[in-house]
Formats: structure tokens, sequence, C-alpha cells
């Protein structure tokens, strides 16, 4: 038992449905085995537990852990490549990186590159886009355990139009994916998810075996990629005469465990549809940023119902921190002038915790620090003196000292990090 003291600030309520910003001064939270089971005033607390050992937090912000809905594992080395639009920087970037995973040597080293990331910046779950390589998904999976992360994720598959060392067959998508679902799938803190690359790289038949993993493996996940590029939705919709969201939907692919990243360019159909099946869509706004895809339509997505969450979605994102996602995205509605949604601090913390928990189906678990709650936390602590120390000493209340945290706060300025009350950074 572990009782911890901080001022705590989560969003139990979803500000785009008229909840705010909670926000506890003082706030005293008792975790056993990993799980909240009190949370109150401090002192309140304090005087029911006198014995217990005391974390005192109180120097910083206390925050849910943040939970990325869209990453690509392999392209942690290739962050920063600037000046192309998707399908060259895809040509002349991203897949000659990915292509080096084969190597399982190269790809455990990337592994552990990349979790230590997710987990310096304040990341305690993730779904993760896997390698095109079986081997390099089951290292990526064993230093996720390792490091603590809750992690679904899955082998990438794609059996058209990328290089042909990534490209697979219908079949060996199945057996590789029923493999890896085998041994990974709902073990820990990890669970599958069935993963074709995009339906530009995917014939018909690789989606009906994607289908058939996901309909096989009883609680998986399906994500992809959609409307993120007009070139590529052209080309899509001339390789399969469809929408993009009826190309995974006409394989039963698109459900309330499907997460599709991106969504820049959608048709009112497609997000009718996506709100009719529970489907979710993973935010990436500085991915949409850096290779020019466009301003996310929020306003759209709200007005038929659709979940979004936020995804740092590296390499193509500029990094791993859902700070910087957040104030991105705050960037990309003011500027769409009369259409963007006005987003709030609280806005900006709901995107990166709790509505990412619930595109994961895991708020019942995570997403905010309330009473039957894992302990999974971030906790804000920036340097004596530094301007987001500075800013959070001169603020005037709650939402003004969390909108400088995603104005201010870097990797550097989280102090600590727990899963399931596991100190994962931080610990001394
Ligand atoms: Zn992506």
């Amino acid at each position: 038992m572990t009782l911890y003291r901080a001022q705590v600030m989560d969003t139990p309520d979803d500000p785009f449905r008229g909840g705010a910003l909670r926000a506890d001064a003082d706030a005293g939270l008792l975790v056993v085995d990993g799980v909240i089971v009190q949370r109150g005033p401090y002192a309140d607390v304090r005087r029911g537990h006198p014995d217990e050992t005391v974390v005192d937090l109180s120097s910083g912000l206390l925050l849910p852990g943040f939970v990325d809905t869209h990453v690509h594992y392999p392209q942690m080395r290739a962050i920063g490549a600037l000046g192309m639009p998707l399908l060259e920087w895809l040509d002349r970037c991203a897949l000659p990186e990915e292509a080096k995973l084969a190597d399982v040597g190269y790809a455990r080293e990337v592994a552990g590159e990349f979790i230590a990331s997710l987990i310096e910046s304040g990341t305690t779950t993730a779904l993760v886009f896997g390698s095109h390589f079986a081997p390099a998904v089951d290292v990526l999976l064993e230093q996720a355990t390792e490091g603590g992360l809750r992690v679904t994720c899955g082998l990438v598959v794609g059996d058209r139009l990328l290089r042909p060392e990534l490209h697979t067959t219908a079949q060996r998508a199945y057996d590789e994916g029923s493999e890896l679902a085998r041994r990974w799938h709902q073990k820990g803190r990890t669970r599958y998810a069935v993963t074709p690359r995009f339906s530009l790289s995917s014939t018909d038949d690789l989606l009906a075996s994607c289908a058939a993993l996901y309909d096989d493996t009883a609680g998986c996940w399906f994500t992809s990629h959609i409307n993120e590029n007009r070139a590529e939705i052209a080309k899509v919709q001339e390789l399969f005469g469809c929408g993009y969201l009826e190309s995974y939907d006409r394989h039963g692919l698109v459900g309330s465990r499907s997460v599709l990243a991106h969504n820049v360019h959608p048709g009112d159909a497609e997000l009718k549809l996506l709100a009719a099946r529970g489907a979710s869509v993973a935010h990436c706004p500085t991915s949409n940023a850096a290779l020019g895809s466009g301003l996310f339509p929020l306003d759209r997505h709200l007005l038929f119902g659709v979940r979004v969450a936020l995804g740092c979605d590296v390499g193509a994102g500029t990094g791993f921190s859902l700070f910087k996602e957040g104030l991105q995205a705050y960037f990309l509605q003011q500027l769409r002038g009369p259409d963007g949604v006005p987003l709030t601090s609280a806005h900006l913390l709901h995107l990166a915790t709790a509505a990412g928990a619930d595109a994961l189906g895991l708020r019942d678990q995570v997403g905010d620090l309330d009473v039957g709650r894992r302990f999974d936390a971030v906790w804000l602590d920036p340097d004596p003196g530094s301007p987001l120390d500075i800013g959070l000493r001169h603020v005037d209340g709650p939402s003004g000292a969390l909108a400088k945290a995603f104005a201010l706060a870097t990797p550097h300025d989280v102090r600590g990090v727990w899963v399931d009350g596991e100190r994962v950074k931080g610990a001394s």
C-alpha cells in the first residue's frame, strides 16, 4: 500500500460533452496492488492511514498516464525527415528504414530505444504499429513487457506497392499473425492488433486474411491508416473502386475495436459509418503538419459522433510527447479559422488520456485517476527556474497551469511515470 500526495488533474467527464477539468490542489491517492482504492483531500486520506509510506509529489502536477493510439516502432530512427508528402516520404524515408528490421539484432536495438522513448515521454499505454517481420514484433513485445508498458501491437502486413522485401502473402500474414497472437495476446499488459499497413498496399485477398485473423482471435484489435493524403485517397479509389473506409468495411474490419489513423479528408458518409460502427480515429497532428497532409476536421468528427484520440505517429510525427501532440492539435484547430474547434487545456488532456483509453477499450482500467483505476500516472516536475517552472508558479488556476504544461512541457520535465503502481521512470 502506498499513499501518493500530489496536485492531481484529470478529466473523468468528457469536456467535449460538457465535462470539466477535475483539479485537486492537495490530493491523497491510496494505491494497493496497482489500483487506486481511495482518493480525497490529502489530510483526510492521511488521517485514515497514518503509518503508510507517503510518496510526496506535491512539487509538480500528477496526470493520468498518456495513451498514444498511433505510433510506428520501426520508424524510431526516421523521425525528422521533413519536406516530403506522404507517398514520397514512405518511399524515400520510412520504408527503407522499416526494411532494416529484417535483421533481428537491429530490431532489438530499435525496440529498446522505442519503448524507452515512450516511457520517457509519459506514455503508459500505446497502440503500436509493429514491423513487417514477425521476429521484430516479438522483440518489441519482449521489450515492452520488460519496460512495463501497456502495448497493443501486431505484425504489419502488405502485399503490393511497398518494397518487395516487405511484401507478404495472405496465407503467410495469417499464419505469422496467428502465431504472434497466440504468444502475446492478452498476456500480461500486451494485446494483439491485426495491422494491414493501409489498403493501398493490401489486396482484397490480404484484407480477407486479416479479417479471418481478426475473427479468430477473440478480443483482438484492428488498426490501419485512412484518408491521410489526397493522392493516396485517389489511388485507393482507383484500386478498389470504392471509398477508403469501405475498402476495410467490406471485409468486416470496422467496429468498436478498430482504430484508424488520420482521417484528415473523410466523406460525410464515412464519418456516419465510423460513428455507427463505434470505431475510433487516431488524430496525429504533428505528422499531419510535417507531411502537409491537411487540417484535421475535428468539428465534423464531433458532429457525427466519431470517437477521436491522439497519436504521435512517429516517425512522420516529430516526437513521442503527447504534450506536444496536444499543443499541435490546438494549433491546427486555431488555423482552421471559423471551422476550428476551440480547444481548452482540459480538451487536450482528455484527448491524450481518457479518449485514448476509450478508443483502446481500457477506459474501465485507465485514462483518469479515479478510485478503481490502475495507477498509471505521469508526474510533471520541471527543473527550478525553467520556463515551465516559472509558469506554474505564476499562474491563475488549474486550467491555466495545464495549458502551460501543454505549451512548455518536454520529456525532460516528466520526473516520474507509473504503470499499475510500478514506477517505470525515475525510480530511485
Ligand atoms: Zn502511421
